[in-house]
């Protein structure tokens, strides 16, 4: 199904965080990398086994494009710079995040729960890439060399694939189409299970946008950056969607009940503890900014914090 010259990584560890699919585009000067997955050695060790199954080694990549700088899709960056220098392509966005890491906690909102007085593990200060270093996924830092045109096209080898911005998910999150087969790799943008969203990432309605221009493709398939291929790339965006606003309808029937504050309106979305934490109270956040923006919801302030409560518009 994929494109002559592309062959698909799917690491054997499925537990979060997993590693990212990994694409490879074979040209006439070696490989080039869509992704290259967690900062973990095994993950890395089975990225050179799978290179070494289609007749390559690690100096054969000349040129690696980062879909986003999350850990599960660049974290191997730290063993690969060890062994070769490639070229390496980011969104503009993406470019400071993949420098010093640290910036992720701004783009992941790690202190919005904490202004909101829910902090059930007493941190100080949550730090993102604790999280990962704690989950086995360790991030790395990389140098961008080439910026991604957002509004372009990608020239790789004899490709040329068309870039496609999804937001909500990471601000840079890139999208790759390739039109001669129809080829849609939608990154974290669709997959098996919705990726989070918070409000500095670009937020719901940047999620939904992003959607929107990929369902406008006439995709032939899709591969995703978690899952395996699909051949209904426009049920797969639609699925994605559903799953949304089906979030947001769950929001909607709790505050039927009447005005709740944010951190209870939290527990009741999201009965896991830790992701009440993160990424609950971001993803929240994008929802009431959008149900905000379109006038469906309010807050009432009171003495020690606020209500969040519908206002009767539909
Ligand atoms: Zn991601
Ligand atoms: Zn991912």
């Amino acid at each position: 199904m994929l494109p002559e010259g592309f062959f698909l990584h799917r690491d054997e560890e499925t537990i979060w965080p997993a590693s990212a699919n990994v694409l490879l585009i074979r040209d006439a000067d070696g490989a080039v990398l869509v992704d290259v997955g967690c900062g973990k050695e095994g993950v890395y060790l089975r990225l050179k086994d799978f290179l070494a199954s289609q007749g390559m080694r690690i100096g054969d990549v000349h040129t690696v494009v980062l879909t986003h700088a999350h850990p599960d899709h660049m974290g191997a960056m730290r063993y690969l710079l060890e062994e070769t220098s490639p070229r390496i392509f980011l969104h503009p966005f993406e470019i400071p995040l993949a420098a010093e890491p640290s910036r992720l906690n701004g783009t992941f909102d790690m202190a919005l729960p904490l202004s909101y007085g829910i902090n059930p593990f007493k941190l100080e200060r949550p730090d993102i890439l604790d999280y990962f270093q704690a989950s086995g996924c360790p991030m790395a830092k990389a140098d961008a060399t080439d910026v991604i045109d957002p509004d372009g096209e990608l020239a790789l080898g004899k490709f040329r694939l068309r870039v496609v911005v999804t937001p909500g998910h990471a601000n840079g999150l890139v999208s790759l189409f390739e039109p001669g087969s129809g080829m849609l790799f939608a990154a974290d943008a669709v997959g098996d299970v919705v990726a989070w969203y918070s409000p500095s990432s670009g937020g719901l309605t940047g999620f939904l946008s992003g959607l929107e221009r990929l369902s406008m493709l006439d995709a032939a398939f899709l591969v995703p950056s978690h899952g395996g291929i699909s051949a209904s790339p426009a049920r797969e965006i639609e699925r994605t969607r559903e799953r949304l606003l089906r979030r947001e309808g769950k929001i909607i029937r709790e505050l039927a009940g009447g005005p709740l504050p944010f951190p209870e309106l939290v527990a009741r979305i999201f009965k896991n503890p830790l992701i009440a934490f993160f990424p609950g109270p971001q993803i929240l956040q994008c929802h009431l900014d959008k149900l905000q923006g379109e006038g469906r919801v309010r807050l009432r302030g009171r003495e020690d914090g606020f209500l969040v409560e519908l206002t009767g518009r539909t």
